[in-house]
């Protein structure tokens, strides 16, 4: 086991993986930008090393400055949480290379699924089911409508390097394609210096529907079952829930299968998700994420399972801890994101907490760095907490969900907890009678 981990990421996820170290009586190392002196990661942690300014460019994605702070303090692993450089084959390799362990998978796996279009193709090579589209990268605007017509509109046009719902543009019809192909492009190219895009049927009223999976190393592998994503404003995630309502035992059994073979075939090692849009009963594999997702608490919730502990234990060459029939589901789990953001036009609102009060009892999580008198800084994510709450039943957990609303008291900062204390009133959330197009409805966006 290890002795001691850097956690090369900020906020709630970096004090989640301090928790799961602490547990396992290993030392920890935070690293943090100027802006980030006073925040609880830093505070909580053992040790503590300032990597560079506030730009993200220039400290938490900054290679050289990790690598360092690593030798300085003699730290033998990272854990780079989600975001940053978690999935980073570089920044993976290079660790490798100066004798440290990266928690997470090979870096030719994060880099394969890095690769949405190598994904797709990998997916299919493992018998998982993709969206329908082109066979790998569309360079020309013909080539583009050549597909599109045969495949028939709406197309999606997605960036290789795509993430964050970033450089995806929907064509409606053939008068649509032109500009999508040409936005798509430019977009992905300025996000992710790669303008390489693809093409997908653009499905009209799809679930997301994402499969958590674990992997040893050595072609052992187990599935948690899914958790249902499909509550997104501008295709990110919003809030999700574990089990999703839109599935039963044997279709749950059927995709975590497929799935958890899937990895064995390939010897995955560590936390990984494989994400699918779900319609009228089909899945259709959209990407994989070789790393620890913001949601992965639902599954925590309903499966007793610590996800970074494992993930730490995997690293470390210990065998899962659990086989497939030690994974029992029980009750429910909903996560909400809260952001610092308005909760009417999504501005982003940095600043002081006056008053900070979150809510308790049974069946309650609050997985956040914020506190009273803290200062959200403006440069990075608007993520500053989530709410996560588990019940017996998805009525049970609903109850807790609006009672747990209703004590979350954040003062001095706009925040996204009134968007949730709407939500769990509209009937069709409460019936779970949704798909990734509702919220935006809901929002009038559409
Ligand atoms: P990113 O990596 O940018 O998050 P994903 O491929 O994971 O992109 O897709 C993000 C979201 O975009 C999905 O959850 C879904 O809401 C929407 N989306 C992606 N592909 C399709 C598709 N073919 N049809 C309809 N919606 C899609």
């Amino acid at each position: 086991m290890f002795d001691k981990i850097l956690i090369a990421n900020r906020g709630e996820i970096a004090l989640r993986i301090q928790r799961a170290c602490k547990e396992l009586g290993i030392a920890t190392v935070a690293v943090h930008s100027t802006a980030d002196a006073d925040a609880m990661h830093v505070r909580l942690a053992d040790e503590s090393v300032c990597i560079g300014p506030p730009t993200a460019r220039d400290s938490y994605l900054n290679i050289p400055a990790l690598v360092t702070a690593c030798e300085i303090t003699g730290a033998d692993a990272v854990h780079p949480g989600y975001g940053f450089l978690s999935e980073n084959a570089r920044f993976a390799e290079i660790l490798e290379e100066h004798k440290i362990t990266f928690i997470g998978p090979t870096s030719e796996h994060i880099r394969i699924m890095g690769d949405k279009i190598e994904a797709k193709v990998t997916a299919k090579r493992l018998g998982i089911p993709v969206v329908p589209g082109s066979d790998g990268a569309v360079t020309s605007e013909a080539e583009a409508l050549k597909i599109a017509k045969s495949m028939g509109f709406p197309v999606l046009i997605k960036a290789a390097a795509g993430g964050g719902g970033r450089g995806m543009k929907v064509a409606h019809s053939a008068a649509d394609l032109g500009l999508a192909f040409a936005t798509a492009r430019t977009e992905s190219k300025a996000a992710f210096n790669d303008d390489a895009v693809y093409i997908e049927k653009y499905l009209q009223k799809p679930r997301h529907i994402e499969i958590q999976v674990f992997g040893d190393g050595k072609g052992n592998a187990v599935h948690l079952g899914e958790r249902d994503c499909s509550l997104q404003r501008r295709h990110q995630k919003v809030l999700e829930e574990a089990p999703s309502p839109a599935l039963n035992a044997a279709q749950r059994k059927k995709i975590g299968e497929t799935v958890a073979d899937a990895m064995r075939k390939i010897k995955y090692r560590g936390a990984g998700t494989v994400e699918f849009l779900y319609e009228d009963g089909e899945f259709f594999f959209i990407e994989m994420n070789t790393r620890l997702q913001v949601e992965h608490p639902v599954t925590e919730m309903i499966t007793g399972i610590d996800l970074v502990l494992e993930q730490i234990r995997v690293a470390s060459g210990a065998p899962l801890s659990v086989t497939q029939d030690d994974i029992v589901f029980s009750g429910h789990a909903i996560e909400c994101r809260i952001c610092a953001e308005n909760a009417k036009t999504f501005r982003p609102s940095p600043g002081k907490i006056s008053y900070w009060h979150p809510p308790g009892g049974l069946g309650v999580r609050v997985d956040s760095g914020a506190y009273q008198g803290y200062t959200i800084p403006p440069y990075y994510d608007s993520l500053i907490g989530k709410l996560i709450v588990h019940g017996k039943t998805r009525n049970d957990c609903m109850m807790r969900l609006r009672r747990a609303l209703s004590e979350f008291v954040i003062d001095g900062i706009e925040t996204t907890i009134p968007l949730f204390q709407d939500l769990v009133r509209q009937s069709d959330i409460v019936d779970g009678l949704y798909d990734i197009h509702w919220l935006e409805k809901h929002l009038g966006m559409k």
